[in-house]
């Protein structure tokens, strides 16, 4: 019997209510298998400003410290709201951004599933999905523009000014790169490595390093592309990307337009890996416009359990039987609303009927202990 202990931050927002279908998945998965989890929730984000002054209160810091996981739901308020907390302590700033550094998680895998079947989730044509959506991002997550030094004040002419430096070296380049050869070997062998060289010296040397990294790799195609033209060619055929490596901003952004093109954020899951830690995560944000109506899409949190079970505690193939019980619940024509069609048939069902669904569903699938 192995025995993990996993920090829950719910967050803000819909984050509770997803939670809530994980912890369910959790309990079932535990109850499967010879595993015990032992769930240890923590405040993380604007309700832990809230209740204690702090979004990353040090209770919660010692919480993730002990874990062997980290499962955090959605942090965040609205852009009206998130203006009653200082600058230093709104959620990312004071929560998200801290936790990224303290346990190194420069990895963060972000796929982007749609099966044919599900076709009609997305904006898409049907023509232009083929098919179906299979690839991965792969974001450098603890460097660049979010972690550069930041300068802001009144300049000598009297006008206010800001600096944020976008900053790299070789050895934060080089691992993430390692990470997204290694999956590219592991898939269809085909690389495409996202930059802007033409404008930024950050993408020179990150190009520099490719192609340092590349001879170790002589099995692996790498394509290069301009990260505004990989914005242009995932609207026009998101079949022609496997696995795509990126810089920490670029990746912010092509992930949520991975989202669009599926049909919903709702369908985001991640994994946030560091050399000893690693954090799982929707990868969308708090949706102040649904929290608290029963209504969000849990599939981005209960997906991000599936990596989590997968890729920290080497349960691959329970990770395989949930992905399966999730795609079951749409088959059968169940969605919550943010995917539900005009002109479709779909039942629209509640984040909790989701989850409980999804539990039956695992339940029908055999165990491989
Ligand atoms: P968002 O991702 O919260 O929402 C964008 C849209 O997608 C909204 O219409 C929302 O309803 C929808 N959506 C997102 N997740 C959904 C789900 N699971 N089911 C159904 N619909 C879903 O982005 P936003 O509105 O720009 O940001 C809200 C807050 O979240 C902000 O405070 C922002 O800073 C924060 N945020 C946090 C993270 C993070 O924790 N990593 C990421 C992005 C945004």
């Amino acid at each position: 019997m192995s025995t993990y202990t996993i920090a829950l931050l719910a967050g803000d927002g819909i984050g509770p209510e997803i939670m809530d279908e994980a912890v369910k998945i959790l309990r079932l998965v535990e109850s499967r298998n010879t595993v015990t989890f032992d769930l240890k929730p923590a405040l993380f984000g604007a309700s832990a400003y809230f209740e204690t002054g702090k979004s990353f209160p040090e209770e919660s810091v010692a919480i993730c410290d002990q874990a062997d996981a980290i499962l955090k739901g959605t942090i965040g308020l609205n852009h009206e709201d998130s203006k009653t907390i200082p600058v230093d302590e709104q959620p990312e700033r004071g929560a998200l951004l801290p936790m990224r550094r303290r346990y190194d998680t420069y990895a963060n895998f972000r796929p982007v599933y749609l099966p044919r079947s599900l076709a009609h989730f997305s904006p898409l044509k049907a023509e232009v999905i083929g098919d179906g959506i299979d690839l991965i991002i792969i974001r450098e997550l603890v460097g660049g523009l979010y972690f550069g030094s930041k300068k802001s004040g009144v300049d000598d002419q009297g006008r206010r000014y800001v600096h944020e430096m976008l900053e790299y070296n070789e050895d934060q380049i080089r691992r993430v790169l390692e990470v997204a050869f290694q999956l590219a070997s592991k898939r269809k062998k085909v690389l495409h490595n996202i930059h802007k060289s033409n404008v930024l010296k950050s993408s020179v040397l990150w190009n520099e390093i490719v192609e340092e990294v590349r001879p170790s790799y002589p099995d692996i195609e790498v394509k290069h592309v301009l990260v505004d033209a990989a914005a242009t060619y995932l609207c026009l055929d998101p079949a022609s990307f496997d696995v795509m490596v990126m810089e920490n901003m670029f990746g912010d952004i092509l992930s949520d337009q991975g989202g669009g093109i599926l049909g919903s954020l709702g369908l985001m899951p991640s994994a946030c890996v560091g050399p000893e830690k690693s954090y799982y995560e929707p990868s969308h944000g708090s949706a102040p416009d649904i929290a608290g109506q029963g209504i969000a899409n849990p599939y981005s949190m209960i997906g991000s359990v599936a990596m989590m079970l997968e890729m920290s505690f080497g349960m691959e193939s329970e990770a395989r039987n949930l992905w399966r019980a999730m795609q079951s619940v749409f088959a059968a024509g169940y969605t919550t609303p943010d995917l539900a069609r005009r002109g479709k048939s779909e039942k629209k069902i509640s984040t909790a009927e989701f989850g409980d669904r999804v539990a039956t569903e695992l339940g029908k699938q055999p165990v491989d202990n």
